[in-house]
């Protein structure tokens, strides 16, 4: 087995310092409440247990294997069978969990985020909520698993908080931003009363609309 030292791929390292930073600095995470990770091929570089997100120190974050067996650095996150289950059951390369205030107290109302706006196709369609476990258990990772099933990018977890995948973390990061933020709508909107549902037929219009714009973007494509 090849031996691993604390400056061992730098490049996610600096991805996962820098999410920590930015997650923080958009009120996402409070204390060491949250976890991040990286993929590279078949390492994991991950968020240490009980560390604050906002004062990651590269050469103190933990590599771990997709067995999650712990090669070098602090103790990894204690939500490592989370993250192994969502590498091993999407092509993720990246995942950011936090307890954002507004995701979480909406977890625990709803199973499925209704579609107030058309940008929950940018999650794959409607965030459904993965059903509560204990934290750090492998049902979590289960229920996770499903919640996204059918390619959703991002999960509320029933009173507990939010999760996203995405190809590298600063796209798992807006992810889990843009849950935020609808999830700050959906509270808005029930304050001033009943909010109109988008219909199916308009969130089919509002994808054709987004391939439209996507081709318009990148021509030739
Ligand atoms: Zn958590």
């Amino acid at each position: 087995m090849t031996a691993h030292g604390p400056m061992d791929f730098p490049e996610a390292r600096e991805a996962l310092v820098d999410a920590g930073q930015r997650l923080a600095a958009r009120r996402l995470v409070t204390g060491t409440s949250g976890n991040l990770s990286v993929r590279v091929g078949d390492r994991i570089v991950t968020t240490p247990s009980g560390v604050p997100l906002d004062s990651l120190d590269p050469a103190w974050l933990s590599l771990i294997d997709l067995d999650g067996t712990h090669l070098s650095g602090a103790v990894p996150t204690s939500e490592v069978p989370l993250h192994l289950a969502l590498y091993r059951n999407t092509g993720a390369g990246a995942i950011a969990h936090t307890h954002a205030a507004v995701s979480t107290a909406v977890s625990c109302t709803c199973d499925e985020l209704p579609a107030l706006h058309y940008n929950v196709l940018q999650l794959g369609g409607p965030p459904r909520t993965a059903r509560y476990a204990t934290f750090g258990s492998e049902q979590l990772g289960e229920n996770v698993v499903q919640a996204l099933r059918g390619g959703r990018t991002a999960a509320l977890m029933q009173n507990h908080g939010s999760v996203s995948v995405g190809h590298d973390l600063g796209q798992a990061c807006d992810r889990l931003e843009l849950l935020e933020w609808l999830c700050e709508l959906h509270v808005e909107a029930h304050r001033l009363g009943t909010p109109r549902v988008l219909s199916a037929a308009e969130l089919a219009d509002a994808e054709r609309a987004f391939e439209d714009y996507r081709k318009r973007l990148k021509p030739g494509r």
